[in-house]
């Protein structure tokens, strides 16, 4: 009976085209066929500015929680918790009162970065430590982000995945968190906002510690849009992204002291991970091949930003420092270092260095766009949305319509391929394909 209902959980979240929310986009099917001690709601929302799970939980308390109810019973999980930040007070205050009489524990979180990373989460809400370079599923847990959540509700109630939950901050008339059809322009989402507010602008997809800078207004939102940041041109961490990589590499091979804040203050690290950026930057200054023999320290690095934005006080770029011995490590084909150890301890420290999102904003220079953006119902008519077929981990899907098809709003355009990872894709509006290649476009005519 119980096989049944996971089946049943599992088929629907698959048919949906559920998946990771909150960023990553793993299919969210694929999660819950796995067996687990813990389900936790990652509600914890870390990256500046950013606020649409904690305005979606208020407007939907009840549809998150039965996603986590959704998620326990198909993975058979006895333990529930969500995991929000106590400054939520409004948040919390309606999730203590929607979790009534549940067998899910709400578990408060400080205002730090990046507490919604899942290893920290995990090891804030569980106590465990994930192994190095694993995944939540091998200390019994199974991590949906809030949205996800909602999603699989919607799933069992057979409405697919076709509108995405955003928000919209920093230099528009209006910030706002909203739902809005899968497929429209960013510049259409920043309309709804009101529009920008000043001339010169530049926008923040997904946030401003681990998202993307962007000049391509008219590329599509995806399943995993968190939101968008618009700031001036002139921004310093706009010039600062601009920087060309070899010029970032170039600074650092002469301007690194080695006093190792960036290690010292890395969330990684301070868990038990053996990822030390500031012995990275050091290899900016190996000429002689072979180099990426020495930088193994960046391997388990998840490239939060919190050394290049926080810590490093010579404003350097020890992140990027990462990404690129990943990269060199990778095309040298060289095993991933996972450390001395699979037993990890956290630092002794670990409590104590937490980046305060206060001090991150500030440090950040946008404390004057920490401003509320609350939940707007908005009735948005799309005339033309364009579905990528690879908005997902694992193979593109496989579309399933052809140009001059009429389809309708939540009607199947793409399939998972026959054995492989990926997530089905929902039109999600009612029209005539105008195109399919890498994407399905629909338009109104
Ligand atoms: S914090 Fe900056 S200066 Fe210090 S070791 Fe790291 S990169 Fe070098
Ligand atoms: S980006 Fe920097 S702070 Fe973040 S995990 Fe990597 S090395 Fe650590």
């Amino acid at each position: 009976m119980l096989l049944r209902r996971q089946m049943e959980i599992v088929a629907a979240v698959r048919e949906a085209g559920v998946v990771g929310a909150g960023g990553a986009g793993f299919p969210s099917h694929v999660k819950l066929e796995a067996e687990a001690e813990y389900v936790l709601a990652n509600g914890a929302e870390c990256e500046p500015l950013l606020h649409k799970d904690a305005e979606l939980t208020e407007a939907h308390a009840d549809q998150v929680l039965r996603g986590m109810e959704l998620s326990m019973q198909a993975t058979g999980a006895d333990k529930a918790i969500f995991g929000i930040k106590a400054k939520r007070t409004r948040t919390v205050a309606i999730l203590k009162e929607a979790t009534g009489g549940k067998d899910i524990k709400v578990q408060l979180l400080d205002d730090y970065y990046p507490a919604g990373d899942e290893f920290v989460l995990v090891h804030e809400c569980t106590g465990r430590l994930i192994p190095p370079g694993g995944i939540p599923l091998q200390v019994g847990t199974v991590v949906h982000n809030s949205e996800t959540l909602y999603n699989i509700a919607e799933a069992a109630e057979g409405r697919p995945v076709t509108r995405k939950i955003l928000t919209v901050a920093g230099e528009v008339a209006t910030p706002m968190s909203m739902a809005v059809p899968v497929g429209i322009t960013l510049r259409e989402v920043i309309a709804i906002a009101g529009g920008p507010s000043i001339r010169d602008y530049s926008v923040f997809v997904g946030g401003l510690m681990m998202g993307k800078l962007t000049d391509d207004l008219n590329q599509p939102v995806t399943k995993t849009t968190g939101g968008l940041i618009v700031l001036p041109t002139s921004h310093r961490l706009v010039q600062r992204i601009l920087t060309p990589t070899k010029a970032m590499h170039r600074i650092g091979k002469s301007a690194c002291d080695q006093c190792s804040y960036c290690t010292e203050f890395c969330p990684r690290y301070l868990l038990g991970y053996d990822v030390q950026p500031h012995k990275v930057m050091r290899t900016l200054g190996f000429s002689a091949s072979g180099k990426q023999n020495w930088s193994k320290w960046a391997d388990l690095c998840c490239a939060c930003g919190l050394c290049t934005l926080y810590a490093c006080p010579e404003d350097l770029f020890p992140r990027e420092a990462c990404n690129q011995a990943i990269a060199d490590r990778k095309d040298a084909n060289l095993e991933r270092w996972l450390g001395p150890t699979t037993e990890v301890k956290a630092h002794p420290m670990a409590d104590g260095r937490h980046a305060p999102l206060k001090s991150l904003m500030q440090k950040l220079g946008v404390t004057s766009y920490n401003v509320p953006a609350p939940w707007h119902d908005n009735s948005y008519e799309a005339r033309r949305v364009t579905l990528p077929l690879s908005q997902h981990v694992g193979v593109p899907s496989k579309a399933v319509v052809q140009v001059g098809d009429k389809v309708k709003a939540g009607q199947l355009v793409a399939e998972i391929p026959e054995g492989k990872l990926a997530a089905r894709i929902h039109s999600s509006i009612e029209g005539t394909v105008t195109t399919v290649n890498s994407a399905v476009t629909i338009e109104k005519l």
